[in-house]
């Protein structure tokens, strides 16, 4: 081992996944049925949350097998499950190298030291930003580039919002602001919406949406909070402000390429180059899958569909060249994927002053006021994709310190004025707090070991 834990020389596996969306977990499930033990490296924070771009939507009604849709965190939680189920090895983190100069090639995560015969990229794409001057000033302050996350924070409700973009994200980003919004200004580049047939028709029959065609966001105004926008007409050249308290960036995707460059073959859009409609990269044992390899079709399906793909052809090549090593699984038939119960909210009935996780506003005040533990408080929101990659996290961390410090869990939703007094402007944020003070917040989803850290300082037991 290295001084940092890492293994300095460790054994040469199958096959490393790199992305967690429906291309990396369509991979893993291929190809740990075929018994290549793959190892999956979920992301972190590079490239957007863990899962992909469909943990940023509502409901998918176009994934075949699910006649009334299905939300799309809950589609990649059920992949997870069913990758986990056949035995691949998850790896929470993000890659950070990946020489693919030598082999067998090397992956590095900040923990990890991984060799591999065969990798899989699928990185996926991230979302754009129209870098406007002030743009760093307003963001999380009014400008968010994930409505379905942040749409129900308290400072959004019964204002004026607007959605810049014209492609299905931003339409139904836009629909989905009407339920909090008292009018929804959808900003436009072009005269003409790029959304699917369904999804347009709904934008345009909405009331409560006004599309501003041919126009653009050209400046951003507002003091603590974002208060105005100024909207400028491309064709006539002039200029209006618009009394908004929310700007939702639906703009399209950049492809993450970073850990590849100058090492396989991109194109001028930065999208890593195959052979149409095949996964070989310009290196052997190099698959691409999903967005990052993909200007077009860019649908969940398309995506797993290529992974499904990778994972064969990595698969042949592993046995063409005599590099394949069959790890079988312990049980052939593996237990079916257990589903555990969401817990309930907490009442007077059923609080209890030790239990590790408890949901809802009675336990966050009598915790607040009777708990000598660390507290965190989990603020979430029904569709928040982060959330439900954030949940687990925090109940892990709390299992681990064993007593040490609690957590519970608000939905902004259910308890919109508890999340306006504790001033969350966005989902997930977590607090801490000890002894009625808040020690730290965090907003989006961090490591494990940054919650455990702050505890650790805060908890009696250290003292
Ligand atoms: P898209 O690339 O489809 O659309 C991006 C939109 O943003 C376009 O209208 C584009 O304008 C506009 N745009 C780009 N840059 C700027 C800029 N600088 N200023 C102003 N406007 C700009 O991205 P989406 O995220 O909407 O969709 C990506 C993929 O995901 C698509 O395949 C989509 O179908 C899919 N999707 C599916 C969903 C579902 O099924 N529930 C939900 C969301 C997405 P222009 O048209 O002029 O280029």
């Amino acid at each position: 081992m290295s001084k940092n834990g890492q293994i300095t020389n460790p054994p040469t596996e199958n096959l490393v996944i790199v992305g967690s969306g429906p291309a990396g977990y369509t991979a893993a499930i291929y190809a740990s049925r075929a018994n290549l033990k793959p190892i999956l490296i979920t992301g972190f924070q590079k490239g957007g949350i863990p899962g992909g771009q469909l943990m940023t939507t509502t409901f998918v009604e176009n994934f075949p097998g699910f006649p009334d849709g299905v939300m799309g965190p809950e589609l990649m939680d059920l992949m997870k499950s069913q990758a986990l189920r056949w035995g691949t090895q998850l790896i929470e983190e993000d890659a950070e190298e990946l020489q693919l100069r030598r082999r067998p090639f090397l992956v590095k995560t900040n923990e990890t030291l991984i060799k591999t015969n065969s990798i899989i990229i699928a990185t996926g794409a991230s979302a754009n930003k129209l870098g406007l001057k002030n743009e760093d000033i307003y963001w999380s302050r009014g400008i968010s580039a994930c409505a379905i996350c942040d749409g129900a924070t308290p400072q959004f409700r019964e204002e004026e919002l607007a959605v810049v973009g014209g492609g299905d994200s931003a339409c139904e980003e836009a629909f989905y602001l009407t339920k909090y919004a008292t009018k929804v200004h959808l900003i436009v580049r072009s005269k003409e919406l790029r959304a699917s047939k369904a999804m347009a028709d709904r934008v345009l029959n909405s009331q409560n949406i006004s599309i501003h065609w041919n126009s653009e966001v050209s400046d951003l105004y507002g003091s603590n909070w974002l208060e105005a926008i100024q909207l400028k007409d491309l064709i006539s050249k002039k200029e209006q402000e618009l009394k908004v308290k929310g700007l939702f960036y639906a703009i399209g995707h950049t492809p993450n390429t970073d850990l590849i460059t100058n090492q396989l073959n991109l194109d001028s859009s930065g999208y890593l180059i195959t052979e149409a409609g095949r996964p070989e990269t310009s290196i052997d044992g190099v698959y691409a899958a999903g967005d990052v390899s993909d200007w077009e079709w860019r649908q969940g399906i398309t995506a797993a569909a290529a992974g499904c793909k990778a994972a064969l052809a990595a698969e042949r090549w592993l046995t063409e060249n005599n590099l394949i090593q069959i790890i079988p699984r312990d049980k052939v038939e593996p237990e079916k994927v257990f589903k555990s119960e969401p817990i309930e909210i907490t009442d007077i009935n059923s609080f209890n002053l030790n239990a590790p996780y408890q949901r809802g506003e009675y336990a966050l005040r009598k915790l607040y006021h009777e708990s000598s533990k660390p507290l965190l408080v989990i603020y979430t929101s029904t569709n928040c994709g982060p959330c439900h990659v954030l949940k687990p996290q925090i109940r892990r961390v709390l299992d681990e310190l064993n007593g040490e410090a609690q957590g519970v869990e608000i939905d902004i939703e259910l308890s919109p004025e508890i999340a306006k007094q504790a001033g969350i402007n966005g989902t997930p944020t977590v607090q801490l707090f000890k002894s009625k003070n808040l020690i730290k917040q965090w907003k989006g989803v961090k490591q494990r070991s940054v919650y455990v850290e702050a505890i650790k300082q805060n908890s009696y037991k250290k003292s």
